[in-house]
């Protein structure tokens, strides 16, 4: 897989070399990623012996090579979320999402990461309707919430990002962006040093569930199986965690999404440094980051992601040159591919499935600050707070048509579709929802 510019700037987060995995913990953890990582943290502050397991490296999911950009609020917006579940609920969940950004700041200011954090995040409208839509929803956030309404008409938009491809948008200064990999190594270093025990090159092969406890099969690459006995198990897998427990494997689709990032750029097309999403399914991202860089996400596939970096720049080309026609031939630094875990509503799936067997999957797109905060909620919850945990339980996450044996042509269909929808610029989702 190709690094990350994240990666080359600076080493990977490695956890102390261990020999031994032990037969008990309180608690496994099952990815090792911002929900994993997060969870192992915060269980380990409140005494509980916590060993995490990771097939691969830590934050080579998609934490550590995601888009960086850290959006306030739910992954599905407070109209939708308000006529499916009532005020009541929806007025918790925006709470929730505002406790997530607050604990990313808290955690970058106490454990000394600043991770090249930038404030701002731009949605730009690619279509009127859409543009109607976002002045809507801002209305409607003003209202409720007393956030103070931010437009952007074309102009202001043009001159905010440096593209005139976009009918206008919003602004938000809650919300930014940051180095994902630098958070997750600030997160691991730190569970480490609470007494979190984390295993990388180690494949959790399977879980039961008994009146008893839990036990979890585990294999470090090249040993032979090892029986871990714990009383709670949190699978934070996401889009990867495949076939380990079918409630998770019917509900999560794994979603492949490129990125690429230039070389350092002589004068950055965002003058006021924010991070920018559009409204569109298939949706561009970018930023410029603390180097100059303009990191751009765009294009999804399905399957294995591809194995090199230039194959990626190819998928991602074309859209960077369309919001930015002057930088169309520029030359990356590296391009990466990432597993998202998409749902059907696009609500991520943060429950307790069974006594001893919690799951926080399916951010669909928006994980930076819910994964890390999803992460929390469920060590609260083992420790005996399950008050946010309830809340989560509210979303719906149904699962897909057909189970898990259909969701490669399910995935085929779903990209395709949302692509003519964008060539049409036809609303994305009702309800608007960012990837
Ligand atoms: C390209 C891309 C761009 C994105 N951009 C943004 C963005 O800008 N803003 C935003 O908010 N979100 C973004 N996201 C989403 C965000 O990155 C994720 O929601 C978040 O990182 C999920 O964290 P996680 O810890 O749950 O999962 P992951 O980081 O995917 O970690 C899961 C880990 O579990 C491990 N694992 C799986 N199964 C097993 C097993 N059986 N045994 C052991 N280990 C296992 C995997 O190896 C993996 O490391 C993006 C995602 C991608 C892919």
């Amino acid at each position: 897989m190709p690094d990350t510019v994240y990666a080359q700037d600076a080493p990977k987060p490695a956890p102390a070399p261990r020999h031994d995995m032990p037969e008990r913990a309180d608690v496994v953890v099952v990815g090792g990623g911002l929900t994993g990582l997060s969870a192992a943290l915060h269980l380990a502050r409140v005494g509980r012996r916590c060993v995490l397991l990771e097939t691969g490296e830590l934050g080579g999911g998609a934490s550590g090579r995601n888009g960086g950009q850290l959006h306030p609020g739910q992954r599905r917006d407070q109209v939708w979320l308000t006529q499916r579940l009532g005020e009541a609920v929806a007025d918790s969940l925006w709470e929730l999402g505002s406790e997530a950004v607050a604990l990313v700041h808290a955690l970058r200011v106490e454990l000394g990461a600043d991770c090249d954090w930038r404030p701002g995040v731009i949605e730009a409208a690619h279509s009127p309707s859409a543009f109607d839509d976002a002045r809507a929803y801002a209305d409607h956030l003003h209202e409720r919430y007393g956030v103070p309404p931010r437009i952007l008409d074309r102009v202001a938009l043009a001159e905010a990002i440096g593209s005139r491809r976009y009918v206008g948008g919003t602004y938000d200064d809650v919300g930014g962006h940051l180095n994902p990999l630098a958070l997750v190594t600030a997160l691991a270093g730190a569970a480490e040093a609470a007494g979190a025990q984390l295993f990388e090159t180690t494949l959790a092969e399977r879980v039961d569930v008994a009146a008893k406890g839990v036990r979890v099969s585990a294999r470090r690459r090249g040993a032979s199986a090892h029986v871990i006995a714990a009383d709670a198990v949190l699978l934070a897998g996401n889009g990867t965690l495949s076939g380990l427990e079918p409630r998770v494997a019917t509900r999560v689709l794994p979603l492949v999404n490129h990125i690429a990032a230039t070389l350092p750029l002589d004068a950055s097309p965002i003058p006021g440094g924010e991070a920018v999403a559009d409204t569109r399914a298939v949706i561009r991202y970018f930023r410029v980051d603390s180097q100059n860089r303009l990191v751009f996400g765009g294009g999804e596939s399905y399957g294995p992601p591809p194995t090199d970096a230039a194959a990626v720049g190819a998928i991602v080309r074309p859209y960077l040159a369309e919001v930015y026609p002057g930088l169309a031939d520029v030359p990356f630094a590296s391009a990466w591919s990432g597993t998202l875990g998409i749902t059907r509503t696009r609500c991520p799936l943060i429950r307790r499935l069974e006594p001893g067997l919690y799951a926080a999957v399916g951010y669909s797109g928006q994980g930076v600050g819910l994964a890390t905060f999803a992460g929390k909620v469920i060590a609260d919850a083992i420790a005996g707070d399950t008050a946010r945990l309830d809340v989560f339980e509210h979303l719906p996450v149904p699962p897909y048509p057909g189970g898990a044996r259909f969701l490669g042509p399910l995935a085929t269909l779903a990209m395709t579709w949302f692509a003519l929808r964008d060539r049409l610029s036809l609303p994305t989702l009702p309800g608007r929802a960012r990837t």
